[in-house]
């Protein structure tokens, strides 16, 4: 997709911070970050949504989101949970075309943030 954002991020067009990469999809920083380490998972085909995904690509890509989880939980000793959520649709709040799953670390101080 042309002119989609996350294709032009999978595609090392545009610069992320990346924190993890395979063949089915790359594991970035949110530019907006909630709370540190706020990370998008994207799968590296362009789908749309939710439901958009057929059996195979959903496996391959929710698979990963725990270990890509206790990757970030495990960076810092502070991070004693997290929100995992992914938006479909304008009515639901996606504001990226390209399927992606938010994981939100959070921590014991997490007034911080608010
Ligand atoms: P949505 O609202 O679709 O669930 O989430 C889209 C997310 O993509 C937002 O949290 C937004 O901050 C993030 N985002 C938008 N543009 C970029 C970008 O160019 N780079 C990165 N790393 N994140 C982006
Ligand atoms: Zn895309």
């Amino acid at each position: 997709m042309d002119d989609c954002i996350f294709c032009k991020i999978i595609n090392n067009e545009i610069p992320s911070t990346t924190i993890y990469e395979d063949d089915d999809i790359k594991a970035f920083f949110d530019i907006s970050q909630v709370t540190p380490g706020h990370t998008l998972v994207v799968p590296k085909k362009h789908v749309k949504d939710i439901f958009a995904y057929d059996e195979d690509l959903a496996e391959r890509v929710f698979k990963k989101v725990p270990m890509i989880a206790r990757a970030i939980k495990a960076s810092n000793p502070d991070i004693i949970g997290m929100n995992i959520c992914q938006n479909n649709g304008e009515i639901a709040y996606q504001s990226v075309m390209h399927s992606h799953i938010h994981l939100v670390p959070r921590y014991s101080k997490d007034d911080d943030f608010s």
